[in-house]
């Protein structure tokens, strides 16, 4: 685990509240008859237009600015010409680059009306990333993130928390140790320090945590065709508790 000065830290916020920028820009323009790509244009002109790069752009050849997944995509969605529609939950993922620092976080958007449960899917979803959230704190083990997040998800809401995508840390890479499982025991994982910087991302889905990744090579769907939601903040471990970047 790679241990981060304040000033990294601070580049980080910087490139981690611009992505929550551009999530909230996402809320205010995402509608129904918008296609995934034209979506992922204005999310890649709004991090150009704020001095920043993408960070998914070409990471391991990734095609896109942002990951747009409906439905029962859990993640890795790539943007093309489907067209959004009323009724579905679309999961927005994006990074950027600042001075060489990674921002990434994710949300979950409805369009129009969705059933309660399926609205229910998407509020656990956020309460477990507040759980994780809370054990992101010096001494603990990454384990007390995973335990807590999956408490919530399935033993307090009855879903399945997806097992073969996970968290991480994140800084100059956006993938660094440790790996932030969203299951566990407290006893497992290493033990958090101050100027740690992980991505807590719960992905639960409504039925069965089992996934499959589609011919593309890049999507990821729920192995029972029902729905799944995704929340990712970034958040910096301090002596006083954790610090979420990608909070304005
Ligand atoms: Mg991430
Ligand atoms: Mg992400």
């Amino acid at each position: 685990m790679i241990t981060k000065s304040p000033e990294e830290i601070e580049i980080m916020r910087r490139a981690a509240q611009l992505v929550t920028k551009t999530l909230n820009m996402v809320g205010k323009t995402i509608k129904p008859g918008m296609t995934t790509a034209e979506l992922d244009q204005l999310v890649e002109q709004f991090i150009l237009d704020h001095g920043a790069m993408p960070g998914f752009k070409g990471f391991h050849g990734y095609p896109a600015s942002a990951c747009i997944s409906i439905d029962d995509e859990v993640v890795h969605g790539i943007p093309g010409d489907r067209v959004m529609r009323e009724g579905q939950i679309v999961s927005v993922d994006v990074g950027t680059i600042i001075d060489g620092y990674y921002g990434d976080s994710a949300r979950t958007f409805v369009l129009g009306e969705i059933p309660a449960e399926l609205q229910r899917l998407l509020d656990t979803t956020q309460r477990a990333l507040k759980a994780g959230i809370e054990q992101a704190r010096p001494g603990n083990r990454v384990g007390h993130i995973s335990h807590a997040v999956q408490q919530v998800a399935e033993k307090e809401g009855g879903f399945g928390v997806v097992r073969q995508l996970v968290g991480h840390g994140i800084g100059r890479s956006m993938h660094e140790e440790p790996q932030v499982p969203n299951f566990g025991s407290t006893n497992e994982g290493p033990k958090l320090r101050a100027g740690i910087v992980i991505c807590i991302e719960p992905m639960v889905n409504m039925g069965t945590h089992q996934v499959k990744t589609l011919p593309d090579g890049w999507t990821v769907v729920t192995a029972d065709g029902r729905p799944s939601a995704h929340f990712e903040h970034q958040v910096a471990i301090t002596d006083d508790g954790p610090d979420v970047l990608s909070k304005l």
